[in-house]
């Protein structure tokens, strides 16, 4: 893993024009340009040329960030923002060991198929995809993105080598996106369990009235080509900023509790003007993130869209 002093040219590529800021959801909510991209690099650029100290004030700032990776998607000078925010917790937890990255490796046609819990999914769900899937889970622990925030790097590192050990060059299902992000990023053969789904489509229904339901896209997940096709059964209404951040962000939710409620109440009020009967996303931290939003409200279903998928005959497993 690089350190934060490796970043130092790709922090000075920020040209400070502020785009960040029309995309960043926890800017939207505080209007704090520290809560940004571009405070952040200049609060590190700082660091980096010893005029201010990496200290619990900068700390709070570089916590105030839900690694949804929007501002990476929109900077025209291609910074890849999360990376350096890493690199900088690493620096507040003074650790530093290295990390060797591995190129992603293809997808292999008829692999071995593994399931990845993750944390969350282990507490609050009993797995349906395990039934889907007939994937077997060789004793994954965390996917190690909740260390790597927090800059602990140490055990960010075991985490990634128990998980590579195990997962080895085999296939792994996971019905979580951002645990689905990490390991992809760690050098893992991985694969978000709706996007595996996507093929074999699901044939129509023709019996009864088609739930109406709604999709949350989490920030982690890189595409959604396969809502339409797994979603045929049902009546999909797209709800506005579908891809905006729930305001979860893990870790983000406990240090920064107003924020994060502010962002899942704009998230809820698409959702409800939808008039939809579920709400679906893909990632059980989202879930968490919409019962935030949605709490005291007469609100839909939230459910996970492999859950939602398993109470109909047509899943495509
Ligand atoms: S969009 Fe990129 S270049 Fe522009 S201010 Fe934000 S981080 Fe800097
Ligand atoms: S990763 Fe998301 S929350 Fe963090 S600075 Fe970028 S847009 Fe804002």
């Amino acid at each position: 893993m690089k350190s934060l002093k490796d970043y130092a040219s790709e922090i000075q590529k920020c040209s400070k024009c502020g785009l960040c800021q029309s995309v960043c959801p926890v800017y939207k909510v505080t209007g704090n340009d520290c809560a940004v991209s571009r405070g952040k690099f200049v609060m590190l650029d700082g660091v980096l040329k010893g005029e201010l100290k990496l200290g619990k004030n900068i700390e709070k700032y570089l916590d105030q960030c839900l690694k949804c990776g929007k501002c990476t998607d929109f900077c025209p000078s291609g910074i890849d923002v999360c990376d350096i925010l890493y690199a900088a917790k690493a620096e507040c937890f003074k650790f530093s060991i290295p990390l060797t990255p591995a190129p992603l490796p293809l997808r292999e046609e008829g692999a071995q198929l593994l399931y990845f819990s993750g944390c969350f999914n282990r507490v609050l769900r009993k797995h349906p995809l395990k039934k889907l899937a007939a994937a077997e889970d060789p004793g994954f622990g965390c996917c190690g993105f909740p260390y790597l925030s927090a800059g602990d790097v140490k055990r960010f590192g075991k985490c990634v080598e128990h998980n590579k050990n195990l997962a080895g060059n085999k296939l792994v299902i996971t019905d979580c996106a951002s645990c689905a992000h990490m390991l992809k990023k760690c050098g893992i053969n991985a694969v978000n369990a709706a996007e595996y789904l996507e093929s074999p489509p699901a044939p129509p229904l023709t019996r009864g009235a088609l739930p109406k339901v709604t999709f949350h896209k989490p920030c982690h997940m890189e595409n959604t080509d396969f809502l339409k096709p797994l979603l045929r059964n049902a009546e999909y209404i797209e709800m506005k900023d579908f891809d905006a951040c729930c305001g979860f962000g893990g870790e983000f939710a406990l240090k920064n509790n107003k924020i994060s409620r502010e962002i899942a109440k704009q998230k809820a009020e698409n959702i409800l003007a939808t008039g939809a009967d579920v709400v679906l996303t893909a990632c059980p931290g989202c879930i968490l993130g919409l019962h935030q939003g949605l709490f005291g409200r007469k609100a839909p279903k939230i459910m996970n869209i492999v859950d939602f998928l398993a109470t109909t005959d047509s899943h495509p497993l």
